[in-house]
């Protein structure tokens, strides 16, 4: 009779949008006929509001999951990370109480599966899943529907449920953007109207740039899984990297106008990955298909993502050796509470919400249900016997000037075993990245070699390979990353094994820093090789140093200084020359680099010290256009590597604001690629004055 009722009064105001909102509640509901702990609170207690009927914040969301950790043995919170606007990200840890008693041994057990796949049996493990949420803070709907999954299977008492956390450990990470998340909450509500307005027109659908889809920096933390520049990104790996789960999903919001997405995806895949993978996307997509059919929710499979690249959350766990997955809601910032689509659907927040919880019940559920075939083919995956080519190990000569120490830094946080020569070695087959060819190479004691028969083959090769086989071109977006070219190493990769003596590098390695000659009488220098020296001119001139750079290389007998080095005349700056020392050796320590005194000018090959060639370099005034039609993730990039990595301060200038600042003010001004080019910025005349 309710139903009836229900449906008379939609049909009643079936032209309203409030109305179709109100029955959408009604429509879909969060399997509210199940039984439930009556001991665990559900988001709409505790929030005040039905799931759909607004966003939630950050800190709600996270003292809704410690709400959950207090009242239930069944899940416990993890802070992992914390963000550059201070916000903390934390993951769910969810299973049976009995799983909870005797977690530390299930996760070690899952790792001795990870790590040793050869002499490690399956048994009755459970499957380890992984679900991340709202990675692109302006996808907002999927952290609503992490509380709800989690409070599904925290409270739900039926026995499907509880079979499931007998068979499964669930981690959820309901947020991994906050920053971006926040940014776009908070520009919601400030743009909601009272009256619910569903045309996509309407400024409560029209994002402001830069949008909260990235990070604080304007990063796209979706293509951060591998590189870890963030802090989000680098906190999620180390918690990742001691769970391996067998099943990821990252959940996602596509245009409104799109049905949802399930797996599988479509090419080009990964063709590293054992060729089961496509078996278990495919059963994963077609358990969820199962309970969008019976719901009249409408989705496409096989079409536009691809999992090639590995930095994304849908590929990352594939190379590690699991299942990964991706799932795109329609919605995204233009969603709302309510939209209406191009064939006058209206698609509301509820039901946004309730598609991707369908989806987590249902990964749950699969994963579950087939626990031992996950668990075999992650087993297979990391074993040798899945490696392709040919490929024994990859060789990245010592350089402590360039990038290989950051990525040897980043391989080890993804668990690679990296090995250090002992000794001066000759290998035979070894092919350089930069020609191909292949030669007799030799290497030095101190050179990195990280070799093929280890379990993280996958990721290895995957980011190592300076070719990828590949079915066809088309790509979602990133296409090329062979770690050696994008870090423009000088390295080799061989197809016999390497019989140097090594050592296992256990640390992270470290860029050499300090004070050499502490007291030089006549000045100190930086060599401009070094990789933060950059950084070291912004401190010195943070520090009011009048400094100066090398035209021509200078060699004092012992060394050969590079062009662009740094030379700090103690005679220039006389008024320091008592804290000199000590401000040389902070700044050595603060920038990671060499600093050394000289007790003469006089060079004995270049130039000398003071020479005309030694020029000196004021500090510029540096601006950034930002703002629409400028791209934000380069705006962000640039913006990144001058306050993080530089440390230079500069001045952000949005471009509406551009023609009213005196531009002679600014020595530099930078301008980020911009959709439309600079016409969309000034008019003719503006540019004409630039
Ligand atoms: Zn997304």
């Amino acid at each position: 009779m309710k139903k009836l009722v229900t449906l008379f009064a939609f049909l009643l105001m079936a032209t309203s949008a409030f109305a179709q909102d109100e029955f959408a509640f009604e429509r879909f509901q969060f399997h509210a006929d199940l039984n439930y702990d009556s001991g665990i609170t559900s988001p709409a207690e505790y929030l005040g509001y039905e799931l759909g009927k607004e966003y939630t914040f950050h800190h709600k969301v996270m003292d809704y999951f410690k709400k959950l950790d207090e009242e239930s043995d069944k899940l416990t919170l993890h802070k992992y990370a914390t963000t550059y606007e201070g916000r903390d990200l934390y993951y769910a840890v969810i299973s049976s109480e009995e799983n909870q008693g005797n977690i530390d041994a299930i996760r070690q057990a899952n790792l001795s599966l990870a790590n040793n796949p050869e002499s490690t049996t399956i048994d009755d493990k459970p499957v380890v899943v992984w679900m991340s949420y709202n990675v692109h803070g302006n996808e907002p709907s999927s952290s609503e529907a992490a509380m709800q999954t989690a409070y599904r299977l925290v409270a739900g008492a039926d026995q499907e449920t509880v079979n499931w956390l007998d068979n499964a450990v669930v981690v959820i990470d309901p947020m991994m953007n906050p920053d971006g998340r926040d940014r776009y909450v908070y520009w919601y509500k400030s743009s909601r109207a009272n009256i619910l307005n569903t045309d996509a027109n309407d400024l409560e659908h029209d994002e402001i740039w830069p949008g909260g889809r990235t990070n604080h920096y304007w990063f796209d933390l979706n293509r951060d899984w591998v590189w870890l520049v963030h802090p989000e990104s680098q906190g999620r790996i180390a918690a990742y990297q001691e769970w391996m789960p067998q099943v990821h999903m990252d959940f996602h919001e596509q245009g409104f106008n799109n049905n949802y997405f399930a797996m599988p995806g479509t090419t080009p895949r990964n063709l590293e990955l054992p060729a089961d993978y496509d078996k278990w996307a495919d059963a994963f997509g077609r358990g969820l298909i199962e309970e969008f059919d019976e719901a009249n929710v409408n989705y496409a499979t096989r079409e536009a993502f691809d999992f090639f690249y590995p930095g994304y959350g849908s590929s990352y766990p594939s190379v590690m050796g699991g299942i990964g997955m991706l799932a795109e809601q329609g919605g995204h910032s233009r969603g709302g509470r309510a939209v209406e689509t191009d064939d006058e659907y209206v698609l509301t927040l509820r039901q946004r919400v309730f598609d991707h919880y369908t989806n987590g019940v249902s990964i749950v559920k699969t994963a579950a249900e087939n626990k031992e075939g996950l668990l075999s083919y992650f087993k297979n995956s990391v074993s040798q016997s899945s490696q392709k080519g040919n490929t024994k190990a990859y060789i990245l000569p010592n350089d402590e000037n360039d990038y290989t120490y950051q990525v040897v830094n980043m391989l080890m946080k993804h668990g690679v075993k990296v090995e250090r020569a002992t000794q001066n070695f000759t290998q035979r087959d070894s092919y350089n990245y930069w020609d191909g060819n292949s030669t007799n190479q030799s290497f030095e004691a101190g050179d990195f070699i990280i070799k093929t028969d280890q379990p993280k083959h996958l990721f290895i090769n995957t980011l190592f390979r300076k070719q990828m086989e590949i079915e066809d071109s088309v790509m979602y977006d990133m296409s090329t990353w062979s770690v050696p070219l994008a870090y423009n190493l000088n390295a080799s990769w061989t197809t016999r094994g390497v019989n140097a003596s090594t050592e296992m590098v256990t640390e992270e390695v470290e860029y050499k820093s300090g004070l050499e000659n502490s007291g030089a009488q006549y000045a100190y220098v930086i060599d401009w090789e070094q990789r933060h020296a950059p950084k070291a001119l912004a401190k010195l001139w943070d520090m009011g140093y009048k400094v100066r750079s090398a035209r021509r290389h200078f060699n004092n007998g012992e060394k050969t200084y590079s062009e662009g080095s740094l030379i700090v005349l103690i005679g220039r700056n006389f008024d320091k020359r008592d804290q000199i020392a000590a401000d040389m050796q902070m700044l050595a320590n603060e920038a990671n680099v060499v600093v050394e005194g000289f007790d003469s000018g006089r060079m004995n090959t270049g130039m000398d010290l003071a020479s005309s060639d030694s020029q000196p370099v004021d500090k510029p005034n540096v601006a950034l256009m930002i703002d629409s039609p400028f791209s934000s993730y380069t705006a962000g990039q640039l913006w990144f590597l001058f306050d993080q990595w530089t440390e230079l301060g500069i001045s952000r200038i949005r471009s509406g604001s551009f023609s009213s600042s005196d531009l002679e003010d600014y020595d530099v001004i930078l301008m980020p690629g911009s959709w439309g080019g600079l016409s969309g910025v000034w008019n003719e005349s503006e540019i004409e004055s630039l």
